[in-house]
């Protein structure tokens, strides 16, 4: 049976090789390794290329001694932005945000990756001009992933029926459709008229999860595991996905074609890989 964790991140420094192996031996096959947030390293080189290159060693070093399933998705983490308009100004700081964009559409063009993310906005509040900014962004992200039809992955402020329609409606102004929108760290928004048709990556809680197999089945499943040793216990872990997916299946509240579609169906049609 195929287990998919829609958004996992992962460390050299942390539990790393570890971590894969919790979530193997959960019983979960795939996972997407998102990239990881290092700004310092953007600041010291003006680029997203070693940061890229850190999440591509990790995910052959994965493969070279577990056999798993991985998938990478890479972009500019819209926090960055902030930091780096700090150290370099506005317009180099999109410049840059910018050329990470181009880079990992670059990868997705190699196959190395599958989609562009996490990128979007800043979670907490923040000014207008980096409102503006952002989405300045985003669109231009869009609009790039739209000319290679690849998906991409936001993180944004708390997800509202108003804001999926916000990201929807950007997609639309480029053609990146909707099922292509990925919104990361979704609640269990299922319904059309809860998510204007964006694909929603839900966070794995019992709660969350348990409402959205009653809603529906168009949904994947993430922890958003951060593998920080400092904070551990801050996020899900590694096994979350895997394990309570099952937990529900051997308790009779979801069926195996239910996780068919969410664990494999989905993720394949989304993406465009194969999870065999
Ligand atoms: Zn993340």
């Amino acid at each position: 049976m195929i287990l998919f964790d829609n958004h996992l991140h992962l460390r050299e420094n942390g539990r790393f090789l570890e971590a894969v192996k919790d979530f193997k031996n959960a019983g979960g096959t795939h996972f997407i390794l998102c990239q990881l947030p290092m700004v310092n390293k953007v600041i010291i080189d003006g680029n997203y290329k070693k940061c890229y290159n850190v999440t591509l060693r990790m995910a052959d070093k994965i493969k070279s001694e577990i056999d798993i399933g991985i998938f990478i998705t890479l972009g500019p983490y819209p926090v960055d932005y902030i930091k780096l308009k700090d150290k370099f100004g506005r317009l180099k700081a999109i410049e840059i945000m910018e050329k990470g964009v181009d880079l990992a559409i670059k990868f997705c063009e190699e196959k190395k990756s599958v989609a562009i993310g996490e990128i979007g906005r800043p979670h907490f509040n923040v000014d207008e001009q980096t409102i503006t900014d952002s989405n300045h962004l985003l669109l231009y992200a869009m609009e790039r992933a739209a000319e290679i039809e690849v998906p991409i992955v936001l993180h944004t402020e708390s997800t509202t029926h108003e804001n999926c329609k916000e990201f929807v409606k950007m997609g639309e102004k480029v053609g990146l459709p909707p099922y292509k929108i990925i919104k990361h760290f979704s609640p269990p928004f299922i319904y059309k008229n809860e998510n204007y048709g964006l694909m929603p990556s839900i966070l794995a809680s019992r709660k969350n999860i348990e409402i959205a197999f009653k809603k529906g089945n168009r949904f994947l499943m993430e922890t958003d595991y951060i593998d920080d040793p400092f904070r551990p216990g801050a996020v899900l872990g590694p096994k979350t996905v895997p394990k309570r997916t099952l937990y529900l299946l051997e308790n009779g509240i979801i069926t195996e074609e239910q996780i068919y579609k969410v664990h494999q169906e989905n993720p394949e049609k989304i993406y465009d890989i194969s999870l065999e």
